[in-house]
């Protein structure tokens, strides 16, 4: 049964009549533009056909009553008494859409529904912001307020930095409310404005994932970012967004060379990723193939955030005859790499690339086929 199937039958099972509304929020998967957000830059990530569903019907009073199928639980809270979360759970990314939501103005009417999702979870391609863009599209469903793709994700990434205290950028819950099917969407991180790009035709996008994590993720996402900024500050402006490629060739020696290798990721990144747009534009798999092995070599060598379990699965996925390019994605030291692969060949590649990568490494990865997908929306109940 489809996950839209499962979460109707179960709401009927629990309430006794079928879903007055079925909404869906995907996760994410990002092709190129890596640690470029929080410097104001470009990024380039699609919609993925994994996500997170709801189905609801209204209530006439301010309680939100939610079951989770995957966590096999059943909670409660009301809307004008909201508590703070002691420790994370799932309710309280319902919770914190809520406030952040409530905070920014909207009026919100309760709800009662099933939450089931088929996002991995803590593997990367954001559950999180699939939960919290359903749950934004549940609200909008039973409270009627206007759907900007924008300012609601502002108000998710908010939740999730103001309420459950996670650090995040603003590209997770961007795609998420914004992704459009079949393309995948550049992002101004500085503006918020987007602009869709068509896949190449006959493309695939595999994720592959390494299964391995890594504990000290945060402080060395700390540092990198207080290296860009240092950066930035020495070069006189607001974030690396603003340096292009021959300013910052002109007058790279001024750096210390730690600083320098730093900027200089973030500096061609930013490139890259706008060229692969014009790639995409063109249907041009090879050059995005290219774009993504060179923004892996960056993001190894001169911002040093990837790990062997990443270069290893990278390495698999780029010696095999299918592929375009891959790279890691996501913030790096462990979790999932994503590769352009010939479409007609994308399962044999999965096949080689998995025997490879335990190959080298004695571990099972996962490997997902995947399409881009819409962002955020009602569906046919
Ligand atoms: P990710 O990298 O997948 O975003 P996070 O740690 O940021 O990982 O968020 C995962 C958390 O989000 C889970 O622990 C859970 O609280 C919540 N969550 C995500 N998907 C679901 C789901 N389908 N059902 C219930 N809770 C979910
Ligand atoms: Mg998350």
């Amino acid at each position: 049964m489809t996950l839209q199937g499962k979460v109707r039958a179960a709401f009927k099972a629990a309430f006794g009549a079928p879903p007055a509304f079925i909404v869906r929020a995907p996760g994410r998967v990002n092709l190129i533009g890596e640690h470029t957000d929080y410097n104001d830059g470009f990024v380039f990530p699609m919609a993925i056909d994994r996500a997170a569903w709801i189905a609801l019907r209204p209530r006439n009073d301010k309680r939100v009553l939610a079951l989770s199928l995957d966590m096999d639980d059943r909670r409660e809270y009301k809307l004008d008494d909201l508590r703070r979360p002691r420790q994370n759970q799932w309710i309280d990314y319902l919770i914190g859409v809520a406030w952040a939501l409530q905070e920014r103005g909207y009026t919100l009417r309760g709800w009662e529904g099933v939450v089931a999702g088929d996002v991995p979870i803590g593997s990367g391609l954001s559950s999180s912001a699939a939960l919290e863009l359903a749950a934004a599209r549940a609200f909008h469903a039973v409270s009627g307020f206007q759907w900007d793709a924008a300012a609601i994700a502002l108000a998710c990434q908010a939740a999730e930095n103001n309420w459950l205290g996670v650090n995040c950028g603003i590209m997770d819950q961007m795609i998420s409310a914004a992704g459009v099917k079949e393309r995948a969407l550049l992002i101004d991180c500085r503006s918020l404005e987007t602009d869709s790009a068509p896949l190449p035709p006959g493309t695939a996008v595999v994720i592959l994932d390494t299964d391995t994590r890594r504990g000290l993720v945060d402080s060395a996402y700390n540092e990198r970012r207080a290296q860009c900024e240092a950066a930035a500050r020495h070069f006189g402006v607001s974030a690396l967004r603003d340096i292009d490629l021959p300013t910052f060739e002109r007058r790279a020696s001024e750096l210390d060379s730690l600083t320098r290798s730093r900027a200089r990721h973030v500096i061609t990144e930013n490139a890259r990723t706008l060229r692969a747009r014009d790639a995409m534009d063109a249907g041009d798999a090879d050059s995005l193939g290219q774009l993504m092995i060179e923004s892996h070599i960056s993001l190894r060598d001169d911002f040093a955030v990837s790990s062997p379990a990443l270069d290893a699965i990278v390495d698999c996925a780029n010696a095999d005859g299918a592929c375009y390019g891959a790279r890691m994605t996501g913030a790096g030291f462990g979790g999932c790499a994503v590769a352009l692969v010939d479409a007609a060949e994308a399962a044999g590649f999965v096949e080689r690339v998995t025997a490879c990568y335990t190959a080298a490494t004695g571990i099972q990865p996962a490997l997902y086929i995947t399409r881009a997908s819409a962002g955020a929306e009602m569906v046919h109940p």
